[in-house]
């Protein structure tokens, strides 16, 4: 490890933004009778318990793992795998795709068509960041957490090549400080 990462979220400013998006969701599904949250393997999984255990609706939980291979180079987004799918039959269901970070947006674009061809009784997305400036197509996130520049980010269950999950609040790295190249890519 070299130098600590730049601090971009500190911890009460996620926290007070997560209690907020807790209480949209609560207030728009409150008559819906049950949600299914599916969270995004693997950075989603801090975001997911702390959102989680802030709604105050019936809500079960379930887990789909994806990985953006994006080749050799690692700057090329690629297509998008599915690595492990959810155990749930989601016809029928309110289904809140709860994603960590929505970058290029592929990802969350192939999640969607893939849900979609199920037959949910409702579809909706909550990430907790995104980057605007990387976006390459126009795509719903109906509960966002917050827009952040295009820089790499770890922390709050982002990594970095696996590392820097635990870190308490959000920070940005600088790639060459962390050796390899840009870290674009792995799930
Ligand atoms: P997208 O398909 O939107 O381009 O990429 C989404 C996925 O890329 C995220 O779920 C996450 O795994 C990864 N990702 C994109 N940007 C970052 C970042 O700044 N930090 C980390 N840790 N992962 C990122």
């Amino acid at each position: 490890m070299t130098e600590a990462p730049q601090v971009l979220l500190a911890e009460g400013t996620i926290r007070a933004r997560v209690d907020e998006l807790a209480r949209q969701i609560s207030r728009d599904y409150a008559a819906a009778g049950d949600l299914l949250l599916v969270g995004v393997l693997r950075g989603c999984y801090i975001f997911l318990a702390d959102l989680s255990r802030r709604l105050t609706v019936p809500r079960r939980i379930d887990f789909i793992a994806v990985s953006a291979y994006r080749g050799k180079a690692q700057t090329s987004p690629g297509a998008v795998r599915l690595l492990m799918d959810v155990r749930t039959d989601i016809a029928g269901r309110h289904v809140l795709l709860v994603e960590d970070i929505v970058d290029t947006g592929r990802t969350l674009r192939y999640l969607q068509g893939l849900f979609r061809a199920r037959r949910p009784a409702s579809l909706k997305t909550c990430a907790l960041l995104r980057k605007p400036e990387r976006l390459q197509n126009a795509i719903a996130v109906d509960y966002l957490g917050f827009d952040i520049p295009d820089a790499w980010v770890v922390g709050y269950g982002l990594d970095y090549r696996d590392r820097l999950r635990a870190l308490p609040y959000i920070g940005t790295v600088e790639p060459d400080r962390w050796g390899e190249g840009e870290p674009r890519g792995g799930p």
